[in-house]
């Protein structure tokens, strides 16, 4: 398992899913930990390379237990051991797929996250993907580009002359082309929002340069 760092936040100082300690319930029944009698030591590199945590995984059918250390603010370490209660569903196809619990708000989940002294789920972290804070405008050209290469034009924003793809149906192409708009009125909307921040940036910065050179000696 791991390979995932530890202490990654955004901006917004929240958590990001993918910088926690994750364990994967297919994961952990894979390795026979869903079972009762199976003990097994799981560790997780931080950037450096050292063993940013290690816990113990003791095997269950009902629930697995989990004990490590947890480092707190001080610095000082503390023993925590938290129990995840197991949810198992048969599989169309046979065999059944493991669920955790999750030990706060009890809803059934995949994954959960060592985050903080608790194993949990996203939602009772507040865990966000970094995925999901990309820039609109970043997505709308991704959309732009995969709707213009369909219909083999120049990628790029703004107009573009070009036939109907020979076989496409003339109401696909004109859904095609209404997408497009759509996708670059986005990406120029956020173009707006970015300079809008810029200009705001730029006045603030203006200001104080002025105040500076005011209280220049010479200046006066
Ligand atoms: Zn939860």
């Amino acid at each position: 398992m791991g390979g995932f760092g530890s202490g990654g936040h955004n901006s917004k100082g929240r958590s990001l899913v993918e910088a926690q300690y994750r364990l994967d319930a297919s994961n952990l029944q894979r390795r026979g930990l869903t079972r009762l009698g199976n003990v097994s030591q799981l560790s997780w590199k931080d950037h450096d390379g050292s063993i940013g945590r290690s816990i113990r995984v003791i095997g269950g059918n009902d629930a697995i237990t989990l004990e490590y250390s947890w480092r707190k603010r001080d610095g000082a370490w503390q023993a925590h051991s938290e129990r995840v209660e197991l949810d198992r569903v048969a599989r169309n196809l046979g065999g059944e797929e493991t669920y955790f619990l999750c030990p706060r708000c009890s809803v059934r989940v995949k994954r959960i996250y060592g985050a903080g002294v608790r194993y949990l789920c996203r939602t009772c972290h507040a865990l966000v993907y970094a995925s999901t804070q990309e820039r609109p405008g970043n997505r709308a050209t991704r959309k732009n580009q995969k709707l213009r290469r369909k219909l083999g034009v120049e990628i790029g924003l703004g107009d573009w002359v070009g036939p109907k793809p020979k076989g496409m149906h003339q109401k696909t192409f004109d859904r095609y082309r209404a997408r497009i708009q759509i996708a670059e009125s986005e990406v120029y909307d956020d173009m707006l929002v970015l300079l809008g921040r810029m200009e705001k940036h730029r006045v603030n910065h203006t200001a104080k340069i002025r105040r500076q050179f005011a209280a220049l000696p010479f200046w006066r």
